[in-house]
């Protein structure tokens, strides 16, 4: 199994339009922050973990040629809004889509041109919306369990693949959500900037909740403006780093149920 960052930034990217700060500014590659999403790839299986505005040029960028399933965190925007780009991942049979009821609802609105019934209808993205079991979903050979997280007033969820956990935007994770994220290799968890925020982990909670759930190696993503890369590192323990896009890190094993898979 692979992992690849396609975003690591907040809801404005970074830079943020109109700003002259030093890390707008910088001329660090990993200043440069696409909105945040993940692709998840092993053998022929390929899955993205939400679609934000730049999803489109994530998928150049990444040479996506074909994805498998899109699983989705939460609603806002920031995540959501590159949907319409899965058209192309969807001309010959429509695509498997995963989230919190929220989602769901939402897509069902904004976008019931993507959810029709209709065969084929023309340059629309042509969805298949499912909720999660809470005991995980495969897609090939990778099994996907949502993890409940609080972000702000409402539940999002985390997603665990094996030994890895994706934990983006979340403020708190709930007490019953901590067993989920035993014997972790890698996390992955929102740190969005060092000052507190009032629905996203500071840089200081996501290194004290990464302590709680005690993984090998734990990557910090969602990062804002404020935050330079070079001087998160050196901020961080050992163990621990920021995320940038084009990050890519493999997992020699792969879980599946109970059973531990060596390639
Ligand atoms: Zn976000
Ligand atoms: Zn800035
Ligand atoms: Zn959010």
């Amino acid at each position: 199994m692979e992992i690849t960052f396609l975003g690591t930034g907040t809801s404005h990217g970074v830079p943020r339009i109109g700003c002259s700060c030093e890390v707008c500014t910088s001329n660090d590659p990993r200043n440069k922050r696409f909105r945040s999403s993940l692709l998840i790839s092993e053998g022929d299986t390929s899955v993205v973990i939400d679609t934000g505005p730049e999803f489109r040029l994530q998928a150049l960028r990444s040479h996506i040629t074909r994805l498998d399933a899109v699983f989705y965190t939460h609603n806002h925007a920031d995540h959501m809004n590159g949907i319409d780009d899965l058209r192309v991942f969807s001309e010959t049979a429509p695509l498997n889509v995963y989230g919190p009821p929220q989602v769901l609802d939402d897509i069902r609105q904004r976008f019931p041109y993507a959810v029709g019934e209709n065969p084929w209808r023309g340059g629309l993205p042509q969805l298949i919306l499912h909720d999660v079991p809470m005991d995980g979903i495969s897609i090939g050979n990778l099994n996907f369990v949502p993890i409940p997280l609080v972000h702000g007033c409402r539940e999002v969820y985390g997603y665990r693949i094996g030994r890895f956990a994706y934990l983006t935007d979340c403020k708190t994770i709930p007490e019953s959500s901590l067993p989920l994220l035993s014997g972790l290799e890698v996390l992955v968890i929102d740190g969005l900037r060092y000052k507190s925020h009032p629905t996203h982990m500071s840089i200081d909670e996501a290194i004290a909740n990464a302590r709680t759930i005690d993984a090998g190696t734990t990557y910090i993503t969602h990062l804002n403006h404020r935050v330079d890369h070079g001087e998160l590192d050196a901020y961080l323990p050992e163990d621990m780093h920021p995320a940038y896009d084009g990050l890519r890190i493999s997992f020699s094993t792969v879980e599946r149920g109970e059973t531990h898979v060596r390639y």
